[in-house]
């Protein structure tokens, strides 16, 4: 079974999580599928929770 990649976007600054590329300045290392974040981390630029963001899928 393969891990989720789909990418998620921040609904109100448009960031985007791309698992393959995790997120460095916040310890979480490429390969990390978005529901395998931590409960409370948040967008790294505006700083809302996991439930703000909508799943785009895989580009
Ligand atoms: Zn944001």
């Amino acid at each position: 079974m393969s891990k989720n990649q789909d990418k998620y976007r921040c609904e109100v600054c448009g960031y985007e999580y791309d698992p393959a590329i995790g997120d460095p300045e916040n310890d979480i290392e490429p390969g990390t599928a978005f529901e395998d974040l931590p409960d409370d981390w948040l967008c790294p630029l505006c700083h809302v929770g996991k439930e703000r963001f909508v799943n785009i899928g895989v580009e």
